[in-house]
C-alpha cells in the first residue's frame, strides 16, 4: 500500500492543475490517469482568451493553432451573419497537446503522475480513504476526483447533481469551403430543433464540427443531424466527416450545495462545471482544480476542506452558470427570435464576443437581453424572470 496526501484521479486539465498547485504547495500527492498521454477526448479544443489570466502566456502560446477574431452565425444551416473583433475572440488548439501539455507542466513541478493507471474502488474511512487499481492501494487524506464526466467519481459520488446532455464531434479533413467564405472564424448553427446547436471549430488542417443540446427532454438522432450538417451547411459542403464521437456534456443541476462527500472532492467534468451554454468547461476544470488543492493544502478536517472548496467554487462561477443557463434556456425554446435579436442588435452580439473574451459578464448579458425584450415588445419588466 502507497501513503501520501492527497490521491487525484483522471489527469485532465482538473487533475492536472491540480497536480501542478499542490506540487507548488509542497503537497504529497499521486496522480493516476487511465490513459497514455497524448489521448484523444471528444473536444472542440476552443479556448476563450480569458484562459491566458490562469494558464502561463509561454506554455499556451506554442499550442495555438488558429487565433479566431470572427464568430459566423447561422439558422437551421441557411442566412448568415458575423460578429467581428479586433482583439481575439478564441484560440483553437488540438486538446490531447493541451492536456499532455497540462501534465508535463505539474510533473515539472515535482508531481508524481502514474499513465496507464485506472481508478477501480474508492472506499471512504472516517480518517483516511482508499483508492484501487488493479496493480496497487493507496491510502490518503483527500481524493480529488477529476476523472471527468463518466469517471467513478461521478458515477459513485455526484450523478445525482449533474444533467449530462449528450453531444456528437468529429474531425474533418480537406480544403474547408468555410475558410474561403469567411477565413478563420467559428461558425455557429442554432436548430434545426429548439435545444440543438451546431459548432464548427477550426484548426491548421482540419475541423472540428460538433452538436450538441442545451434543453431538457429534446429527443434528436444527432448521428442523422451530423450526417444532415455536412450536406448543407454551407460552410462543409463537400467535406467528409471522419469518425463520430459521442460524450456527454455534465451540467449541474443546482448551483449549490457541496461539491464533494466525506473525504472526496468533485473537481470539472466530475462535479459539473460547464458554461451550460457556450459548453466551455477547461478554464472551470483548471480553476477548480486549483481551488481544490488550495482547499486541501490549508486545512485537515474533511468538513472544513469541501466547505471552503465548495464556497470558493459557488462565489467564483455559479452566478455566471445561472445566467448562462438562463440564456441557454431563452435561445433552446426560441432559437429564431434569439437568432433574429442577436443579428438586428449589435450590442448584443458585442456582448456575446465580450462574454467570450473575458471582457464581460453573463450577468450583464442577461440584464441587457431583459432590458430590450421589454423595451421592443413593452413587456411588464417582471414577466420576464430575473437570474
Ligand atoms: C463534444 C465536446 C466539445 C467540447 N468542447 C470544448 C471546448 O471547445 N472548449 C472547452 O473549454 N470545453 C469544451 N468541452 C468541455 C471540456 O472538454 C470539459 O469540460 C473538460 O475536458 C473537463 O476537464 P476534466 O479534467 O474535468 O475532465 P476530462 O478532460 O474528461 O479528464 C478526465 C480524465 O480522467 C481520466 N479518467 C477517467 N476515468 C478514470 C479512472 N477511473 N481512473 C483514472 N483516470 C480516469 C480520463 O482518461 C481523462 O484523462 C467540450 C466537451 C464536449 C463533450
Amino acid at each position: 500500500m502507497i501513503e501520501t496526501r492527497v490521491v487525484v484521479a483522471g489527469c485532465g486539465p482538473a487533475g492536472s492543475w491540480a497536480l501542478y498547485n499542490l506540487a507548488k504547495n509542497g503537497v504529497p500527492a499521486v496522480g493516476l490517469e487511465k490513459h497514455a498521454f497524448p489521448r484523444y477526448k471528444p473536444c472542440g479544443g476552443g479556448l476563450s482568451p480569458k484562459l491566458l489570466q490562469v494558464l502561463p502566456a509561454d506554455k499556451l502560446k506554442p499550442l495555438i493553432e488558429v487565433v479566431i477574431k470572427k464568430l459566423v452565425f447561422t439558422f437551421n444551416c441557411r442566412d448568415r451573419f458575423p460578429i467581428e473583433s479586433g482583439e481575439p475572440i478564441a484560440f483553437m488548439l488540438r486538446r490531447p497537446m493541451l492536456d499532455k501539455m497540462l501534465a508535463d507542466h505539474a510533473a515539472q513541478a515535482g508531481a508524481k503522475i502514474y499513465f496507464g493507471q485506472e481508478v477501480t474502488g474508492i472506499q471512504q474511512h472516517r480518517d483516511y480513504v482508499i483508492v484501487n487499481t488493479p496493480e496497487e492501494t493507496y491510502r490518503a487524506a483527500f481524493l480529488l476526483g477529476s476523472d471527468g464526466a463518466t469517471g467513478i467519481t461521478a458515477r459513485e459520488f455526484s450523478h445525482g447533481s449533474i444533467t449530462s446532455y449528450p453531444t456528437i464531434t468529429c474531425m474533418a479533413e480537406g480544403e474547408f469551403p468555410g475558410k474561403s467564405q469567411e477565413g478563420d472564424a467559428v461558425w455557429i448553427n442554432l436548430g434545426p430543433k429548439n435545444g440543438v446547436y451546431g459548432w464548427i471549430f477550426p484548426k491548421k488542417d482540419y475541423v472540428t464540427v460538433g452538436l450538441g443540446i442545451f434543453k431538457k427532454g429534446v429527443r434528436i438522432n444527432l448521428k442523422e443531424t451530423m450526417d444532415d450538417m455536412f450536406r448543407v451547411h454551407p460552410a462543409l459542403k463537400g467535406m467528409k466527416p471522419g469518425k463520430y464521437y459521442g460524450h456527454p456534456l455534465p451540467v449541474r443541476k443546482r448551483l449549490g450545495g457541496k461539491l464533494g462527500k466525506g473525504r472526496v472532492l468533485f473537481l470539472g467534468d466530475a462535479a459539473g462545471l460547464v458554461d451550460p451554454f457556450l459548453g466551455e468547461g477547461i478554464i472551470y476544470a483548471l480553476r477548480s482544480g486549483e481551488l481544490a488543492a488550495g482547499s486541501v493544502s490549508s486545512e485537515n478536517l474533511p468538513g472544513p476542506v469541501r466547505d471552503n472548496y465548495s464556497r470558493a467554487v459557488a462565489a467564483e462561477m455559479f452566478p455566471q452558470f445561472r445566467s448562462a443557463g438562463w440564456i441557454a434556456a431563452l435561445i433552446g425554446s426560441f432559437p429564431s427570435a434569439a437568432y433574429k435579436l442577436l443579428k438586428d442588435h449589435a450590442s448584443l452580439s458585442d456582448f456575446y464576443r465580450g462574454v467570450m473574451m473575458g471582457e464581460s459578464k453573463y450577468t450583464e448579458v442577461v440584464s441587457r437581453i431583459r432590458n430590450r425584450l421589454v423595451k421592443d415588445h413593452r413587456l411588464p419588466s417582471d414577466s420576464i424572470p430575473r437570474k
